[in-house]
């Protein structure tokens, strides 16, 4: 009991000690802040401070052009430190000289179609992969996994077949086609028009975006998934590409399972008018 009560006995001095040299430190702080304030006052740096009668220091610093950028940026350092009798400076009414941009967007509307080949630099686009080896560009993803969820809630298996393709897998394909109708005794610009038919063009496909999607069901009937995709996939930014009767305006038949992500905005009008993509743009 004893030995407890002289234990706290000197705790406590230490405490009151301890507290003794944290204010002797403050005050040393402070006397030594106070002197370099004074110094640089005396020594005419910082005359904008000095004079009592000017604007606020803070507005006419940043407002002098001959002012370094360090040199105003210190003394609003020191102005806001130094025990001066004005009032607190006021922040600079200015607006911001830029409004914060908006992200761009454009992306989910870029058109592609045999009219329109992809634009430059679109293969430059960071990939997610699927659990299947197949991929799409990363910024669908979260929506893509969203629908094939919500589609997976009403017991239908969506799986995605074909995602993002390379130039050079699309080229390769093109040359497959080609190939199998020239062994089939087709002339060169036979080959080549019965495999367009099937194929699109190498810089022609939705599929080198990464933004297309052709969408599968793991079991043998196929058409419930493409049913609730046609009613359901716009609430998910996707659109059925290629819609049935309307190949004059896409280029491409009727596609049940192919679907492009626009973002939900295009893609709830898109669906509300019943139009193709080439239709929104116009
Ligand atoms: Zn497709």
């Amino acid at each position: 009991m004893s030995n407890k009560k002289r234990d706290a006995k000197r705790v406590g001095q230490v405490r009151r000690l301890t507290a003794l040299m944290v204010i002797a430190i403050l005050l040393a702080v402070i006397a030594f802040a106070g002197f370099r304030c004074q110094k640089k006052l005396q020594d005419g740096t910082f005359s904008l401070l000095s004079s009592s009668s000017e604007a606020p220091p803070l507005v006419t610093n940043t407002a002098t052009p001959d002012s370094s950028s360090s040199t105003s940026t210190e003394t609003l350092a020191e102005a806001t430190a130094a025990p001066t009798t004005e009032p607190p400076t006021e922040p600079p009414t200015d607006p911001p000289t830029e409004p914060p941009t908006e992200p761009d967007e454009s992306w989910k509307l870029t058109l592609v179609n045999r009219w329109n080949k992809l634009p430059e630099g679109s293969s430059d686009i960071s990939l997610v992969s699927l659990s299947n080896g197949n991929a799409v560009d990363a910024r669908i993803y979260s929506d893509l996994q969203a629908m094939f969820d919500a589609a997976r809630a009403q017991g239908l298996s969506p799986m995605v077949r074909e995602g993002y393709r390379t130039h050079a897998d699309q080229q390769a394909m093109m040359d497959e086609y080609i190939n199998r109708y020239l062994a089939e005794g087709c002339t060169d610009e036979e080959a080549r028009q019965k495999a367009e038919s099937y194929v699109a063009i190498p810089g022609t496909s939705e599929h080198e975006l990464g933004l297309a999607v052709d969408i599968n069901s793991t079991t043998d009937d196929a058409w419930p998934l493409y049913n609730w995709l046609a009613a359901n996939a716009h609430e998910y930014g996707f659109i059925l590409r290629y819609p049935d009767g309307k190949t004059s305006i896409t280029g491409i038949d009727y596609e049940p399972w192919h679907y492009r992500y626009v973002g939900k905005e295009a893609a709830v009008e898109i669906y509300a008018r019943q139009i193709t993509l080439e239709e929104y743009l116009q």
